[in-house]
């Protein structure tokens, strides 16, 4: 029920912004979730129509003392797009959606978008002229752009190109005293930001331990705490705030635009799947892969492609009762890389239970990678009792410790009685972890604490990250201090108390030491 509060909030709202106030619980409940496991009641939700609305929203917020969380698209699985305060999910209007100023030179364009336009739409956009980014989530028909840059998405081919960041020419955003800032209209950018920054760069620099972790990592791919990665740079005051935006989960500033680069769309392709009997000796062979140059390297355990098979109508070639090492080839000597492919599998002796497959017609590969894109849609509820549920579902290690830890944790859920299915960006060393839980069992919470637990141990021991791609949120901020040590977890505090002094956006997504199960959703079992 609607309390007088909220109903108070509302009116004082509607005074001052032009888009949708919505108060009542049943207009509030699509912002109650999103891809993860919580469930979060917001006092308002706002859909603000355009710019100024966002501008007097921070300002109403800063104004009442409530904490205000940005959403895009709703997909993310860390539940960082919740908020107890105020939800500003920004709507897909004419105005949130536009893609405008593009500019093609060469191998690379440039395009203007706003923070609400659809991964999809972009990716649309730029293919009519033969160019894509090439950040591309799998979740391209729900995430938005400025959910991408807050998360520091990546997708398969992260292993060629990187994440969204190295694709980010320029950020617009609105600071929590209600400032708007254009990372390259230096004019805008308020003088207090260039001094703190430039203060704690120089210190972090200073910190020989921290540089060293900082370079360490660098090469890694990784989207939990703050991208200090930044600091290492002698980049302009704008194009560091750019940076470090990216992955801030909303919690330094809220996007509303951005200018991305786009690279050229490789038309001609190939793919090479390969079928293992063991997952180690996969994880293997994606070691040897990955060094070949080649655009991306995927993994897909038998388990998995076995829920996939109850799901929908799989090609015969992934089929197979196998793990699966799927790799991508582009460019035009994409058939001497195949061959490179074959030669790598042969010499390094890998014990393969099927002959590889190679696919060179378009369609086939779009179908294979169209699959791919689908696993976690296909596989979240494989049983009436048992849910993929979103625990340790974005690690990442060195990609050449990845066998290693394929075998250890596979241990950790053998230990845990549990079914994982297993697959990801293996080339990245990014690894998706789905172990099914049975939801009829009793303690649910308690064991999703002991596997989080339990895997992320492993995870630590190779240097690895509770996040490739997905994001902080609620469900790994705990393990932030543990996974970057405490002077580098000092230096993110300090740079979340630059930018919001006052822990006005998005509280509790980076810093938070409650369980990992608190707010949890009791509807599992619901279906
Ligand atoms: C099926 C599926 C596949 C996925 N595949 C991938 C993948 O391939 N690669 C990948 O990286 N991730 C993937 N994800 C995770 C998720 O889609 C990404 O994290 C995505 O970038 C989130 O975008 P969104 O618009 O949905 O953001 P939301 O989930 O709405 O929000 C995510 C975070 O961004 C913040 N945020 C959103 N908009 C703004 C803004 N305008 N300003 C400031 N902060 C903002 C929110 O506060 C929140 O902290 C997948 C998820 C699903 C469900």
């Amino acid at each position: 029920m609607t309390s007088d509060y909220q109903t108070l909030l509302a009116d004082k709202l509607r005074s001052r912004i032009v888009g949708r106030v919505l108060v009542d619980a049943p207009s509030l409940r699509p912002f109650m979730r999103d891809q993860s496991i919580y469930h979060i009641e917001p006092l308002v939700a706002v859909l603000p129509k355009h710019l100024d609305d966002v501008l007097q929203l921070v300002r109403f917020a800063a104004e009442e003392g409530l904490p205000l969380t940005a959403r895009g698209g709703g997909s993310g699985t860390a539940g960082s797009a919740l908020g107890e305060g105020i939800v500003m999910a920004l709507p897909h209007n004419d105005f949130w959606g536009r893609v405008s100023d593009f500019v093609a030179s060469g191998r690379q364009a440039r395009v203007q978008c706003a923070a609400g336009v659809l991964h999809n739409d972009l990716q649309r956009f730029l293919k009519q002229y033969g160019y894509f980014l090439p950040a591309d989530v799998s979740s391209a028909d729900i995430s938005r752009i400025g959910g991408n840059i807050a998360t520091k998405a990546s997708g398969p081919h992260a292993l060629k190109y990187g994440s969204i960041d190295r694709f980010l020419e320029q950020v617009v955003f609105v600071t929590d005293r209600g400032e708007l800032v254009d990372t390259v209209a230096a004019a805008s950018i308020p003088l207090r930001l260039t001094r703190q920054l430039a203060d704690l760069q120089s210190r972090i620099r200073s910190d020989a331990e921290a540089v060293q972790i900082l370079r360490r990592r660098q090469g890694l791919k990784i989207a939990s705490g703050y991208n200090l990665f930044a600091f290492l740079h002698d980049w302009s005051p704008g194009q560091l705030i750019a940076q470090l935006l990216a992955g801030s989960v909303g919690s330094l500033g809220l996007i509303t635009g951005a200018t991305l680069r786009g690279e050229i769309f490789e038309r001609q392709r190939a793919a090479v799947l390969g079928y293992f009997s063991s997952m180690v000796e996969a994880g293997r062979a994606v070691c040897a892969l990955r060094n070949l140059h080649v655009a991306a390297v995927e993994i897909i355990s038998r388990e998995t492609v076995a829920v996939l098979q109850q799901h929908a109508d799989l090609p015969a070639d992934m089929a197979m009762n196998a793990h699966l090492v799927l790799v991508e080839l582009s460019g035009p000597g994409r058939m001497e890389q195949v061959e490179r492919v074959q030669q790598a599998l042969q010499v390094g002796g890998f014990r393969m239970s099927a002959p590889l497959q190679v696919a060179r017609d378009e369609a086939e590969i779009e179908q294979l990678w169209a699959l791919r894109k689908r696993i976690l849609w296909l596989i979240r509820h494989p049983e009436p009792h048992l849910r993929a549920l979103s625990v340790v579902n974005d690690v990442g290690v060195p990609p050449e410790h990845l066998a290693e830890f394929i075998h250890d944790v596979q241990q950790v859920f053998a230990r845990h009685q549990l079914v994982a299915l297993i697959y990801g960006h293996a080339g990245s060393g990014n690894l998706h972890l789905r172990p099914l839980f049975d939801v009829t069992l009793p303690d649910l919470p308690g064991r999703i604490r002991r596997i989080a637990d339990a895997v992320y141990e492993v995870v630590f021991r190779y240097g690895g990250t509770t996040s490739a791609e997905h994001g902080m949120g609620r469900l790994r901020a705990p393990y932030l201090q543990r996974e970057w040590g405490t002077a580098l977890y000092g230096y993110m505090r300090e740079l979340k108390n630059i930018f919001d002094p006052r822990g006005m956006f998005n509280p509790g997504v980076v810093f938070n030491d409650r369980p990992i199960t608190e707010h949890m959703r009791d509807d599992f079992t619901g279906g």
